[in-house]
């Protein structure tokens, strides 16, 4: 996995002859039927993480900015393209500029009082905790691989997800909202049937380069006209207010399908799939820790409140794999035994033929037991070559813990 590329937060633009005063966004809110008292005050609190400001995501991150939200986070990695005129609601100007960055100078010029937040990296790519702090999360890619993940990631900290896409050839457009009560909740890849499977194959292409990593290649672009992907944010849009501020019925594990050749609209409940292969893990996020890197691992353990000896418990540090052994030019692997940052070969010099060692994926673990660090367990992390760690995850087999030290990629 790559270094995090920088999450940067936009400034509100400078205008011409001083400010012009922005209205707050109460001002035009309706009184909604049933709603809260302080709806208002409730937007003015949320905050929610888009993943693709494409032709959809990009539209509803407009929307969400005219709500006056506490903060927004928008993520993709791409770039405008010639042909997303077409499709996507943008100045023909931005074509070739990153959609992040773009979009997001524009939901700051509309709303400066929200915090806003560009990424122009791949959801993967994100902190491992990125997800921790939304109270909501907005999914709008083609990506099934980006979809997998989010999933996972909103199943993990238990955020409720609104996922929008359409279906250019029927005229169709679905929001699905998964709640993540729990771990038995319905995620995007509950539903994906034989064809998602095979797409996602063709999607992933394996690196050659030893790595064993899987690269995902440019999905397909959406073929669609400009008034279903507008027509798909908007209804997204309309179940973030939903479950933001309890409007009606709880949308929360449901399907939203409107057919614009029939003209009819249905709404369906999303149900947990038994057999679905993706993870559905629930992690607990244990109090922040100022110095992580100063605890042992066997701390981390007890404060879990796992057995540090037992053989189930697994440590992972963010950005670092643990490495027993490397090869040098000495005929023997020599010993590593400690925390390696992931994009680095190296290990460290051998003390008898002063080579770097090279560090050989088979001895390199991302999730590393309790058994396998042995004494090492007993160490602060800073000893064991990880004093930079942000995020420590532990498992005891049934149950998942993170641990965080503060840091600046956390969103605010
Ligand atoms: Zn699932
Ligand atoms: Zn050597």
């Amino acid at each position: 996995m790559p270094e995090h590329a920088p999450i940067i937060e936009v400034q509100p633009p400078r205008r011409a002859g001083g400010n012009v005063a922005s209205p707050s966004a109460a001002a035009r809110l309706p009184a909604f039927i049933a709603g809260p008292a302080d709806a208002a005050a409730k937007l003015g609190a949320l905050k929610v993480l888009t993943i693709g400001v494409g032709s959809v995501g990009g539209r509803v991150v407009l929307h969400l900015a005219r709500l006056g939200l506490a903060s927004l986070w928008l993520i993709d990695p791409k770039r405008f393209k010639a042909e997303s005129i077409l499709t996507h609601d943008i100045d023909p100007r931005s074509v070739g500029k990153f959609k992040a960055q773009v979009t997001a100078r524009r939901c700051k010029a509309i709303s400066p009082a929200t915090r806003v937040f560009a990424g122009r990296v791949r959801v993967e790519d994100l902190p491992v905790d990125a997800f921790a702090d939304a109270d909501l999360v907005v999914l709008a890619t083609d990506n099934l691989a980006a979809e997998i993940e989010v999933g996972r990631r909103c199943v993990r900290f238990g955020k409720p997800l609104v996922q929008a896409a359409v279906h250019g050839d029927t005229l169709t457009v679905q929001v699905r909202v998964f709640g993540n009560a729990d771990q038995q909740s319905p995620c995007p890849a509950c539903g994906f049937g034989e064809g998602e499977w095979r797409m996602l194959n063709d999607q992933v292409r394996f690196s050659c380069d030893g790595s064993g990593a899987a690269l995902v290649q440019g999905a397909l672009p959406t073929m669609s006209v400009s008034s279903l992907c507008s027509l798909a944010a908007d209804l997204a849009v309309n179940q973030v207010l939903r479950v933001a501020l309890a409007l009606g019925e709880s949308v929360l594990d449901t399907c939203l399908e409107y057919c614009g050749y029939t003209n009819r609209s249905v709404s369906s409940r999303l149900v947990r799939n038994a057999r679905c292969p993706a993870e559905h893990a629930r992690w607990r996020i244990a109090p922040e820790i100022k110095f992580l890197s100063a605890c042992s691992p066997a701390d981390l353990s007890r404060v879990a409140g796992f057995d540090p000896a037992s053989a189930s418990t697994a440590f992972a540090v963010e950005g670092f794999n643990w490495v027993e052994s490397g090869m040098c030019r000495c005929a023997l692997p020599q010993a590593v035994r400690c925390f390696v940052p992931e994009a680095r070969q190296r290990a460290g010099r051998c003390s008898q033929c002063r080579s770097s060692i090279r560090v050989q994926p088979i001895f390199e673990h991302q999730v590393v037991s309790a058994a396998l660090l042995g004494a090492a367990a007993g160490q602060p992390l800073a000893n064991l070559g990880a004093a930079a760690a942000r995020c420590v995850w532990l498992s005891n087999g049934d149950e998942s813990v993170l641990f965080r030290a503060p840091h600046d990629q956390r969103l605010p």
